[in-house]
């Protein structure tokens, strides 16, 4: 998935997730930081793309991010300001990345989703061909209906609070 499968979707899901637990009529939305679940939901290819993609040439840009070890850590971040200062954005963006990584079916992957149980390595893409690649799985429609669904969501479907 890309970029507006990741954000529209988990916003839509953070939404409607919000209303059925009844935040705004307990008085929470103020909890809920959209700006983070949006951050969050890019969170883990804000980190590997660049990294797995330009400055470690792996030709991979998923890696230490898109790890179950990476989402346990956010959420023990994001456990310790909840229990300690009542502060609610590390599971807002724990939320977010988590929603990350099962839109990139992170499962079908255990060599990097359960790094480094099968070893210290990522597996190497062709970094020559990475971007022209990842171009070309966009017209694809496993990846193009979801990023037009997230752009719908993002365009009509969310009002950002
Ligand atoms: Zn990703």
């Amino acid at each position: 998935m890309l970029l507006f499968a990741h954000t529209g979707i988990t916003l839509g899901t953070a939404k409607i997730m919000a209303g059925a637990a009844g935040w705004r009529e307990k008085g929470l939305p103020a909890q809920l930081d959209y700006r983070l679940v949006l951050i969050g939901s890019m969170l883990p290819d804000l980190i590997d793309k660049p990294l797995g993609g330009v400055i470690l040439p792996l030709g991979n840009g998923r890696i230490y991010s898109h790890t179950l070890l990476f989402l346990l850590t956010v959420l023990a971040v994001g456990l310790f300001f909840w229990f300690w200062k009542r502060k609610t954005w590390g599971l807002v963006l724990v939320g977010g990345t988590a929603l990350h990584q099962i839109l990139d079916f992170m499962w079908q992957d255990p060599q990097t989703f359960l790094w480094p149980l099968y070893g210290w390595g990522f597996p190497m893409g062709d970094a020559g061909v990475w971007l022209s690649m990842w171009l070309t799985n966009l017209i694809k429609p496993q990846v193009l209906i979801p990023e037009l669904v997230g752009l719908l969501i993002l365009a009509y479907g969310v009002r950002l609070e």
